[in-house]
């Protein structure tokens, strides 16, 4: 870079800074928490980058943050000694957005002032927010390792550009200094910005230095000031939050940093922070959020739990610490016995990280239980009684994957589950409370698998249940289905879906129902016949049944075959899915029934109750046209 150059910020950013200058803040200071949180960013790269090379910290092994201010000039400047920005960094990094929290942010834009302002005091956009005291910020930097005339100085008052140009920077490391505007000059002032930095900063684990004050007295007695003095104090606590005793930190330090290590502005719904010693030592200070991330869904990206070792960060997201299905939880693991330089594929293969991950995921599984019982405690606060509920509005559906992935906890998982039923349309229902429920004489915990709530409690399948009294629960979710696959029993109570198989409901039925329903059977041979032959390509079997009671007719899958939605679900994904020829049961007693008997129409009506029984449970006949011309010729 030769001379100055002048350059337009991305569009996103322009859209940013427009937002920061323009709005009024409830919440201005958090500015100095992003600076600060830049600034021992920083320092945790260079930290991480120095274990390969050991020159990039030059003579200043000692990393800090320096926060000082100049009344006469107001301005504020926040120093690091971390890895500092080459010119093209400084370029890239403070024009665009990176960071996904910043991202996130900027698609939250509502585009209504108010409330935008309100979301960025919650968020905080990282660099950008030093303008929302600032009417102009310079940058000066110098990448560690590089030499000092490729140093760096970018300017900008926040419009639509910013300048940069090259500079000699002996110093390695970064300093944002904040051209302060006039109603920000109380900023100015060493005990305001301590307090900030002991509200949002005090667990960052570097000092945060200042200048020293002191009293001076004025001429002749008459009054005094505070002035600045040569001597720099620091100003946080200047240790890692997790590596502090439990006793000596607040919910609210505990609730700051969450929001910091997350960019989630609302507070997480519990958290533990434990110190295992066992065959490896390691502190875990795991959160439970108390909403989802938009990236939830993706498998492969959302990893919430950061990797320290001995208290030197080591990498984000580090997916090995805990199974995918708990990847909603964020937090820290400090081991204090890996290697330094471990990758993410020594992770993978390492001994300890498998002990870090078992016990991570029973930390985990242990604050969901607690959770849990506080819905029923009855001290426990409304607040305290709605987390689950919450929680697993939230997470319930990613929970569920661990029925497959995590064999070892099937049964801890299993307890943790919920369902709507025919008894309760909210997610509510657990395992045990429907099996405290169940009638005198019910072998089986019974479920019915749907695309919607409505057509799963409409189904037909459900209905001797309802005359019954019995409970079905109600699963709507895609991954109902495959989870319960590997659920075959409940503490002792086989899982039976009320879709699958013949159900065995002779215990359920009086003497009276049981008699009269062998007799219709009985008479109703010739037609099942009959049936069997017209329906041969569509129905794998054709049999009378005695669940329906104001259906004619429904479709059943065999026990062991895939029930008819999943495979929909499956060939609507691109898919291959396995054909499934159902079995048509037929409710012997009813009209329509009754009708084919003798009747004419006899090859058209068994048709018509198959494509209709297909319609009731969500699918489609095969041949959509023939079933109209069908129904029509005989309403004609
Ligand atoms: P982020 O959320 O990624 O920190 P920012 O807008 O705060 O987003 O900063 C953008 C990028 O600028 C950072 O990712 C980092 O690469 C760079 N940056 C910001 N502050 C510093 C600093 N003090 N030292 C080195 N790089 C910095």
């Amino acid at each position: 870079m030769s001379q100055k150059q002048t350059l337009s910020f991305q569009a996103e950013v322009a859209q940013l800074l427009h937002l920061v200058t323009h709005s009024l803040y409830s919440n201005k200071e958090i500015f100095l928490r992003e600076l600060v949180s830049n600034a021992s960013d920083a320092c945790d790269k260079l930290r991480f980058e120095a274990l390969n090379n050991n020159a990039l910290y030059e003579d200043s092994p000692n990393l800090e943050v320096r926060v000082g201010f100049d009344k006469q000039a107001r301005t504020l400047t926040i120093t690091d000694n971390g890895i500092g920005l080459s010119q093209q960094e400084a370029i890239d990094n403070l024009g665009t957005i990176a960071k996904s929290g910043t991202r996130e942010f900027v698609n939250r834009l509502s585009g209504d002032q108010k409330a935008d302002a309100q979301l960025i005091g919650q968020f905080g956009v990282g660099f950008y927010s030093g303008f929302i005291v600032a009417d102009k910020i310079s940058v000066e930097s110098r990448r560690a390792g590089l030499p000092p005339e490729e140093g760096v100085r970018w300017t900008s008052t926040g419009a639509g550009d910013f300048e940069v140009e090259a500079i000699t920077r002996p110093e390695r490391g970064t300093s944002v200094t904040l051209h302060l505007r006039e109603d920000a000059a109380d900023y100015l002032s060493t005990w305001k910005l301590k307090s900030i930095i002991a509200k949002y900063s005090d667990h960052i684990s570097l000092p945060i230095v200042m200048r020293k004050e002191e009293w001076k007295e004025g001429e002749d007695n008459k009054g005094g000031e505070m002035v600045l003095t040569d001597e720099w104090e620091t100003v946080n606590q200047a240790s890692a939050l997790w590596s502090r005793p439990k006793k000596d930190i607040a919910p609210e330090q505990y609730q700051e940093f969450y929001k910091q290590i997350s960019h989630d502005h609302e507070a997480p719904l519990a958290w533990a922070h434990n110190r295992v010693e066992g065959s490896t030592e390691y502190v875990q200070l795991l959160y439970i959020p108390a909403h989802a991330p938009f990236d939830l869904w993706n498998r492969e990206k959302a990893a919430g739990v950061k990797l320290y070792v001995k208290r030197v960060f080591i990498m984000d997201e580090a997916e090995a610490l805990l199974p995918s299905y708990l990847r909603f939880v964020k937090g820290v693991i400090d081991s204090a016995d890996l290697p330094l330089n471990v990758s993410r594929e020594l992770l993978q293969e390492s001994r300890d990280v498998k002990a870090i991950r078992e016990g991570s995921t029973k930390r985990v599984l242990g604050m969901l239980e607690d959770l849990a019982k506080a819905e029923q405690e009855e001290g426990a606060s409304d607040e305290d009684k709605g987390k689950y509920a919450k929680f697993y509005a939230e997470f319930g559906a990613v929970l569920k994957e661990g029925m497959g992935e995590d064999l070892g906890n099937r049964e801890r998982l299993a307890k943790l589950l919920r369902f709507a039923s025919t008894t309760s349309d909210t997610t509510s229902v657990s395992l045990a409370g429907y099996k405290a429920r169940m009638k005198e004489g019910q072998e089986a915990i019974y479920y019915i698998t749907g695309d919607t709530l409505a057509a799963a409690k409409n189904s037909p399948q459900l209905e001797v249940f309802r005359k019954k009294g019995i409970e079905v629960l109600l699963m709507t979710d895609r991954v109902d289905e495959w989870a319960l696959n590997y659920l075959e029993e409940f503490d002792g109570t086989p899982m039976q879906s009320v879709a699958k198989g013949a159900v065995q409901l002779d215990k359920l039925l009086d003497e009276g129902e049981k008699k009269a329903a062998e007799e219709a059977a009985e008479i109703f041979k010739p037609v099942l016949e009959k049936l069997k032959e017209a329906l041969k390509d569509k129905a794998q079997d054709v049999r009378v049944t005695t669940r329906l009671v104001d259906s004619p007719a429904c479709l059943v899958v065999t026990d062991s075959g895939m029930s008819m939605q999943l495979a929909r679900m499956l060939k609507q994904a691109g898919q291959k899915a396995p054909e499934v020829k159902p079995v048509l049961e037929i409710n012997a007693s009813h009209p329509l029934v009754k009708k084919l008997d003798g009747s004419e129409h006899f090859d058209d009506l068994a048709h018509i109750l198959f494509d209709q029984a297909l319609l009731a449970e969500g699918g489609l006949p095969e041949d959509p046209a023939a079933y109209v011309k069908r129904v029509n010729a005989l309403l004609v």
